[in-house]
């Protein structure tokens, strides 16, 4: 079965896509937590980072230079962003598809909540 990003990456479902080329795909998260939230999809499927390679490593700098570029065609590269990556259960992954958050447009706020907060 084929992971959603996978069908978002085919043209299957609908996303707002900002960028893609030979081995990333990037569009708007459905569910944005800030003003910019992009997610940047390696399109070759991967489930976690668990399960990456060194054979993935010029797909994995991809993601970055891909987040790069994204940041300025939004205008965001000068105020600044956050990248995540979420992985497996402790890590909060949903989807079991490799893939990178861009945050920002305004502030992103403390990198994370103490627990006791929670
Ligand atoms: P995770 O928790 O796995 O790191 O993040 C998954 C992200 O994918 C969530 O922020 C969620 O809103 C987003 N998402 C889930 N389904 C879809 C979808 O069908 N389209 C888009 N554009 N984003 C999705």
């Amino acid at each position: 079965m084929p992971s959603i990003f996978s069908k978002i990456i085919a043209g299957e479902i609908p996303s707002k896509k900002v960028y893609s080329d030979d081995l990333v795909t990037a569009f708007w998260d459905i569910n944005p937590q800030r003003a910019v939230h992009i997610l940047i999809v390696p399109n070759k499927e991967i489930r976690t980072v668990s399960e990456v390679t060194a054979e993935d490593e010029l797909m994995l700098g991809r993601m970055f230079t891909a987040a790069r570029r994204i940041a300025e065609d939004l205008g965001i590269a000068q105020s600044g962003y956050r990248l995540i990556v979420n992985c497996g259960e402790h890590g909060g992954q949903e989807v079991p598809h490799v893939h990178m958050h861009l945050l920002g447009g305004e502030s992103v706020g403390p990198m994370l909540k103490r627990k006791s907060a929670e």
